[in-house]
């Protein structure tokens, strides 16, 4: 039997409900498909963080390094400033593991209420880049509290780093439509976006079967609200991919089912997968958090883990559920997280 370990990092608010949720349906899957998950706990994050004054331990990332993949639930709470939380534990596994792809797909689930009227199918997967561009530490503050006051901040985009996402999208495109929107903003960011776009166009020699279209992210934005049906591959910087994947997750029918990967594609390091949306405080502990946004992370872990047949089936009774009615309040059901859970098992079991 294959067997993998796999890392369970809660965190907080409904990470510690939606977790354990996408679990038990994993471990329900497993048996049937021939291959085991060993899970170890992480207890990490901001209740950590208030009775130790870390978001994880000192050997935090050294403990993760052995496992075949990361599922992480939800990173922040009120009371912890973001920058504490973002850079005391996702940010150092991105990019200690190296995950320089987030990869973010955006599919309506049959049956979902969409916010446009133009409800027909689309099928996007937003590649962001993952670990430099505009999201660097470097820069600073002057001046406080003087009229002369001002920020710098800088954006780091190496030819390794560009180079390596656009191939990732590119062979993604060729499995795929054969498809490549990348997203710039170089008219008005005059240095490292034309230079992103260059490299882009290098590494599309190499992929003469990939169509690649060159957009400003403010326009492409527009045209996704139009119509997303016209794409296929999203490739993106931190910044813009951060922006626009979003903006794609929340036109496929919200922030409870949207799925994402930190992946490390030359599998040195465990990829880490986990829901868009944040810790929700605002319905934590409630029981009516919608756990699709992670049950769907998970079937992105097998999917990495090469579990493929297991990853398709998941996904197929996600969508049978949904298409069903048996889902949470935010989706117009009025399940809890348990009883979706319920009925994902359920469907499982007999759908086999
Ligand atoms: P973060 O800073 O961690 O991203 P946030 O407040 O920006 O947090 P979320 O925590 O994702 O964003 O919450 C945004 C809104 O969406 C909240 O009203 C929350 O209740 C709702 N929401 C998020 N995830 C879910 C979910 N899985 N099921 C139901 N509602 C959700
Ligand atoms: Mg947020």
């Amino acid at each position: 039997m294959r067997e993998y370990d796999i890392a369970a990092i809660p965190g907080d608010g409904i990470g510690q409900e939606t977790v354990p949720a996408a679990r038990r349906v994993l471990d329900a899957l497993a048996g049937p498909h021939g291959f085991r998950l060993r899970w170890t706990d992480y207890p990490w994050g901001c209740a950590y963080y208030g009775e130790t004054g870390r978001m994880m331990p000192e050997d935090g990332l050294e403990r993760l390094a052995g496992a075949d993949a990361i599922l992480l639930g939800a990173v922040g709470a009120p009371d912890v400033p973001d920058h504490v939380s973002l850079w005391g534990l996702l940010v150092p596994i991105r990019r200690r593991f190296d995950q320089y792809v987030s990869l973010r797909p955006a599919r309506p689930l049959p049956g979902t209420r969409l916010p446009l009227r133009d409800d027909r199918p689309f099928d996007v997967v937003v590649v962001r880049e993952n670990t430099e561009g505009e999201y660097s530490q470097i820069g600073g503050r002057m001046f406080t509290g003087t009229p002369e006051e001002f920020a710098v901040q800088e954006a780091v985009f190496t030819r390794r780093g560009v180079e390596r996402i656009a191939r990732y999208a590119f062979e993604l495109a060729e499995r795929r439509s054969g498809k490549v929107a990348s997203a710039t903003k170089s008219n008005g960011i005059v240095h490292t976006m034309p230079f992103w776009d260059e490299v882009v166009e290098e590494v599309a020699r190499d992929h003469p079967g990939v169509e690649l279209t060159r957009y400003h992210a403010d326009a492409l934005a527009a045209l996704l609200v139009l119509n997303p049906r016209r794409f296929d591959v999203i490739l993106a910087s931190n910044l813009l991919g951060d922006i626009l994947s979003d903006l794609t997750s929340a036109l496929a029918g919200g922030i409870g089912i949207a799925p994402c990967g930190n992946i490390d594609p030359t599998r040195r390091h465990p990829s880490m997968f986990e829901p868009i949306h944040g810790s929700a405080p605002d319905i934590a502990g409630t029981g009516t958090a919608n756990p699709i946004g992670q049950i769907w992370s998970a079937a992105m872990m097998l999917e990495h883990l090469g579990e493929t047949v297991a990853a398709a089936r998941l996904t197929k009774v996600l969508e049978q559920t949904v298409l069903a009615g048996d889902v949470t309040p935010d989706l117009g059901g009025a399940l809890s997280t348990d009883e979706v859970c319920d009925a994902i098992v359920e469907r499982l079991r007999h759908a086999a």
